[in-house]
């Protein structure tokens, strides 16, 4: 072939290939798509709801035998439910899909306190997915009826574990924040039954697969409750 047609034939491939890509971009997703199921992830975004934990990963979550408080002492000293789960909130236009656990100082007080695994599990999400949802943990539990629950852990300052990773109950997940300044610092605490990641929203109109976190906590805690120890100052005058 002469060299005088290589820029032409360049040129033209170049057009060519230009050609398909504005071609290809305009047509229908369906079509592009027709043989890939409907609501797949697409367009590069993950969504979280199709986001199963591979079968390996399923083997490896824990059975949980005994849940503790996420925030707090283990026996939710130091701590207030500002917002309980599933009350009306008629301002978000839904019930509230957690319990909204905060230190007793109220405010910002507890901005930066640990936030601890309620139970021991897998860590099968740890990400932000947005900007008001802050930074988020959810951990998987296996229990001793067979069901899988995930507890989340939601508008985190920092998180403190990796997606993958095995936690014990009371290990920390990450650090009480404010969802990027959206509020007030506090922690969002939601426990539910389900098998795939679904981050969704923090207020709804149908439960679905939330269940009342502390409640779920509670009748899973399993361990007696501690006598409380004396006040310092007593112990000092009985002496
Ligand atoms: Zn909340």
């Amino acid at each position: 072939m002469s060299r005088k047609f290589l820029p032409d034939l360049i040129c033209l491939a170049l057009f060519a290939v230009a050609g398909l890509v504005i071609w290809e971009r305009g047509r229908p997703l369906a079509e592009v798509d027709a043989d890939v199921p409907l609501v797949m992830p697409g367009n590069g975004e993950v969504d979280h709801r199709f986001d199963f934990p591979a079968a390996w990963d399923t083997a490896r979550i824990p059975t949980a035998t005994r849940f503790d408080p996420p925030l707090g002492t283990e026996h939710l000293g130091l701590v207030y439910n500002a917002q309980k789960f599933w009350e009306m909130n008629e301002a978000r236009g839904g019930h509230h899909t957690g319990d909204d656990l905060n230190g007793i100082g109220g405010m910002n007080t507890d901005l930066g306190d640990p936030v601890f695994a309620t139970a021991d599990g897998l860590v099968i999400y740890a990400g932000e997915p947005s900007q008001g949802w802050g930074k988020i943990v959810v951990i998987a539990h296996k229990v001793a009826d067979g069901r899988t629950l995930h507890s989340m852990y939601a508008h985190l300052y920092r998180i403190d574990v990796s997606l993958g990773a095995l936690v014990s109950r009371g290990e920390k997940v990450g650090i009480v924040g404010t969802a990027n300044g959206y509020y007030p610092a506090h922690l969002h605490f939601e426990m539910r039954n389900g098998e795939g990641v679904d981050i969704g929203a923090g207020y709804a109109t149908n439960p679905l697969s939330h269940l009342d976190p502390m409640g779920t906590v509670a009748s899973m805690r399993n361990a007696a409750v501690d006598d409380l120890s004396g006040s310092p100052l007593a112990r000092v005058l009985t002496k």
